[in-house]
């Protein structure tokens, strides 16, 4: 990234020499992405994050046609699908909302079987970012291909962690950001089947084919090239190591409190990710506790904490309010050692131990 932020910055547009590098720089990093995601290249449209690319596709595709229209989501996406499907619903289109069972996970026929007018887009995020559960993306795919309706797919949290591929995944958009891949914050993508019909979010110039318009975020998008390519060479050996990592540190958890119950442990689920429970026990409290002792460890979403709220996907799948109030969200990365896992089951069941954080309710 940092030669576009010093001497070979320029705007991609411009038709001058170091335009027409930043915009080479860009093509290239577009390549990237799309072969991340078995996508071709003019399929690929760089946003500023997951959160636009999500909007751009839900709003994209309903209001691509008059009138009002059926969404489909599930009740465990991202504040970015359900506040977007909310304003949907207000300016007069229908939304079905489709909760999970209680391991996280749903079936595809769940998911077409609540649809009573038939939708104009269904929208399933392949996984949770609370839970790190994935959803059969793939099946809901080919029920939507065969009935002609296009389908959306947040792969915000499984991109770099997942292998990702759209044709398998029959998907027909698909939302990415860069910094769920160690890329830079502030850039996404939005992958857009060719021939969907989509309406930009925005009026402008012709960047991103008129789909996004704007001045690209050349460093960002050449960064964000560089995350995927380095997320797609490595991507087995990354899912190994933080896959035995997890299992360190949950084995470790388990042995520090029985009663911890690890979510979507029975069904699949990303590598990295493990949201752990501890009945009655202040979550809130634990992570604060945790983080003055260097861990950074979270209650639930990042998005959902500044709600100050409990998990609306914990309570959607059905878990008890004493036991949603004390989750304790662990993200694992490839920098990660097992040093680290060690020392972090270490301060955990040495809270745990204290009555302290027992939840006054
Ligand atoms: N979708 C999911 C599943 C996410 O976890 C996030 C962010 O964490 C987003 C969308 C939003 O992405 P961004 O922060 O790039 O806007």
């Amino acid at each position: 990234m940092e030669p576009f932020l010093r001497g070979a910055f320029a705007n991609a547009s411009t038709q001058y020499t170091r335009g027409r590098k930043a915009r080479e720089a860009v093509e290239d990093a577009r390549v990237e992405v799309g072969r991340l995601i078995g996508a071709a290249p003019t399929e690929i449209f760089f946003t500023s994050g997951g959160t636009e690319a999500n909007n751009l596709a839900l709003r994209g595709v309903m209001e691509a046609e008059p009138g009002a229209g059926h969404l489909v989501i599930t009740s465990l996406e991202h504040a970015s699908v359900l506040r977007c499907a909310a304003a949907l619903e207000e300016a007069g289109h229908s939304i079905t909302r489709v909760p999970p069972a209680a391991t996280g996970a749903m079936e595809a026929v769940q998911i077409l079987g609540a649809n009573s007018p038939r939708p104009r887009l269904v929208s399933v995020m392949l996984a949770n970012n609370e839970t790190g559960v994935v959803q059969p993306v793939s099946s809901v795919g080919s029920a939507c291909a065969e009935d002609g309706v296009p389908l959306h797919c947040d792969a915000v949290q499984a991109i770099g962690r997942l292998p990702v591929d759209v044709t398998t995944l029959q998907v027909d958009l698909l939302t990415m950001s860069a910094h769920k891949l160690h890329g830079p914050q502030g850039i996404g993508a939005l992958y857009v089947r060719d021939g969907t019909l989509l309406r930009p979010l925005f009026g402008g110039g012709a960047q991103e084919g008129g789909v996004r318009p704007g001045t690209q975020n050349v460093p960002g998008i050449v960064g964000f090239g560089e995350a995927a390519r380095l997320a797609r060479i490595e991507l087995e050996t990354r899912m190994a190591y933080v896959d035995n990592l997890r299992q360190r540190l949950e084995e470790g958890l388990w042995r520090s409190a029985a009663d911890a119950v690890v979510v979507g442990s029975k069904v699949p689920r990303l590598p990295n990710t493990s949201l752990v429970c501890y009945p009655n026990r202040d979550g809130e409290a634990l992570a604060a506790n945790l983080d003055q002792g260097g861990f950074a460890v979270a209650t639930g979403a990042a998005c959902d904490g500044e709600d100050g709220g409990p998990s609306h996907v914990l309570q959607s799948m059905g878990l008890a309010p004493n036991i949603v109030s004390g989750a304790l969200r662990f993200s694992l990365g490839p920098d990660n050692t097992s040093e680290e896992v060690d020392s972090l089951v270490r301060a955990v069941s040495k809270l745990i131990g204290k009555s302290a954080w027992y939840r006054r309710s």
